[in-house]
C-alpha cells in the first residue's frame, strides 16, 4: 500500500511522490489526512530552504498542522475506532529527559516535531494522504469539522501564549500581527476573559480574521497609529507580539502599561529593542514556545464548539496544487491560513 506525500527536496523543489504506508505498531493508528494547514515554517522551508540557522538538509515531508479520519488500528488500540475524526498532534516529547521530567515538554531534549528540520534526520511531516502515528498523538474531534480540526495546532500555540500571559480576566489586550497565530491569540484571549482586544496589522485581510475571532477593534498600522493608547504611560495590560517586526515591538512597548506583560510569540533573527523602555516601565517580556498540554485543550475547545478557529482559513487547495497553495499562503494581502485538502484519493 502506498500513499501520496508532499515532499520538499530542497528550496523551491516540491514533489508529490508515492511512498509506502508505514506499518502500524500495536499502539499506532493509520489516519487518512483530511486538511493540512500551511505554516510560516513550511513557507520559509520552501522559499528559503530554512529559517535562520535551521536548514533543510535532506528531503522532508512538510506539515505539522493536520486533521484526519482513523482508517486502521494497531492490534492493541482501544481508545480509537475506525471512522473517528482526529486532530494530529505533531509534538512528540520523549517523556524521559530532564526537561520532560520538569514538565517542560515543549523543551524536550529529544523532541520529534512532525515536519521540522531542526534535528537530523528531519522529523517527517503530516502532509500525506496516510500517516501512521501513536494513538496518543491523535486527539478526538467529535463532530467538529476537519477544517477546524486542522487549526488545533496553531490554536494550541495561542493558548500556550495565553498561559504565559497569566490571568487575562478583565484585561486590556493588544495583539500585534493578525496572521493565523495572532488571530487565534485574539480568540484565545477573549475566551480567557479579556474585555478588550485590539488587533494590529499592515493588511486588511488578517485584520478581518482578527475581528471575526473576537477583536474589539482593528488598527491598520499602514495608515493609523496606537498613539491614543500611550497616555498614562500606556494602557494595555498584556501584549501578544505575533509579528516579530521591530516597529511593532517598539509601538507595543509604548502602549503597554508599567509592569505589563509582553508575550513574544513571533520569531525573527536579531533586532534592536527599546532597552530603556523595557527597564523604565518594568515590562515583563516573556517568550512563548509551541505548547504541550494545550494541544488537548485546543482540541477540546474546538470539539465543544467553544472556539471556532475557521475564520482564519482563507483558501483550501487540492494536494495536486500544493505548490500554488504554499506560494499563496505567503501573500499576506490575500491570505491568512491556507489549507491543503488531502481528501481527493
Ligand atoms: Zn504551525
Ligand atoms: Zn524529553
Amino acid at each position: 500500500m502506498k500513499t501520496r506525500v508532499c515532499r520538499l527536496k530542497e528550496a523551491g523543489n516540491l514533489e508529490i511522490a508515492l511512498d509506502p504506508i508505514q506499518q502500524p505498531d500495536k499502539g499506532d493508528v493509520i489516519v487518512a489526512v483530511a486538511n493540512g494547514g500551511i505554516c510560516g515554517s513550511d513557507i520559509h522551508y520552501y522559499h528559503d530552504g530554512g529559517i535562520g540557522s535551521i536548514r533543510v538538509r535532506e528531503p522532508i515531508i512538510l506539515g505539522h498542522e493536520a486533521s484526519g479520519v482513523v482508517v486502521a488500528l494497531g492490534s492493541e488500540v482501544k481508545s480509537h475506532e475506525v471512522g473517528d475524526k482526529v486532530a494530529l498532534n505533531p509534538s512528540q516529547a520523549c517523556g524521559q529527559c530532564g526537561q520532560c521530567q520538569k514538565g517542560l515538554q515543549q523543551h524536550c531534549l529529544n523532541m520529534q516535531f512532525s515536519g521540522s528540520a531542526i534535528r537530523m534526520p528531519h522529523a517527517q511531516g503530516l502532509f500525506r494522504q496516510r500517516v501512521t502515528l501513536p494513538q496518543s498523538q491523535c486527539i478526538p474531534l467529535g463532530d467538529a469539522s476537519l477544517a477546524a480540526g486542522a487549526c488545533t495546532e496553531p490554536l494550541a500555540v495561542a493558548l500556550h501564549a495565553c498561559r504565559r500571559a497569566g490571568d487575562l480576566v478583565g484585561r486590556r489586550v493588544l495583539v500585534t500581527g493578525s496572521g493565523p497565530v495572532g488571530s487565534l491569540c485574539v480568540g484565545a484571549a477573549r475566551y480567557s476573559g479579556a474585555v478588550e482586544v485590539v488587533a494590529t496589522d499592515l493588511h486588511d485581510k488578517p485584520l478581518s480574521a482578527a475581528m471575526a475571532m473576537g477583536a474589539t477593534r482593528s488598527v491598520n498600522m499602514s495608515d493609523q497609529t496606537l498613539e491614543e493608547y500611550e497616555r498614562d504611560k500606556g494602557l494595555f495590560d498584556v501584549v501578544f507580539e505575533c509579528s516579530a517586526a521591530a516597529s511593532a515591538i517598539e509601538s507595543a512597548m509604548k502602549v503597554i502599561r508599567p509592569s505589563g506583560t509582553l508575550v513574544q510569540v513571533g520569531v525573527s533573527g536579531n533586532l534592536s529593542i527599546l532597552m530603556n523602555t523595557l527597564v523604565g516601565k518594568e515590562i515583563n517580556w516573556v517568550g512563548s514556545h509551541r505548547f504541550h498540554g494545550e494541544f488537548e485543550l485546543a482540541a477540546a475547545l474546538i470539539r465543544e464548539g467553544r472556539i471556532d478557529p475557521t475564520p482564519i482559513i482563507s483558501a483550501t487547495y487540492p494536494l495536486d496544487q500544493a505548490e500554488q497553495a504554499i506560494v499563496a499562503a505567503g501573500d499576506r494581502r490575500q491570505h491568512v491560513k491556507v489549507h491543503i485538502s488531502f481528501n481527493g484519493e
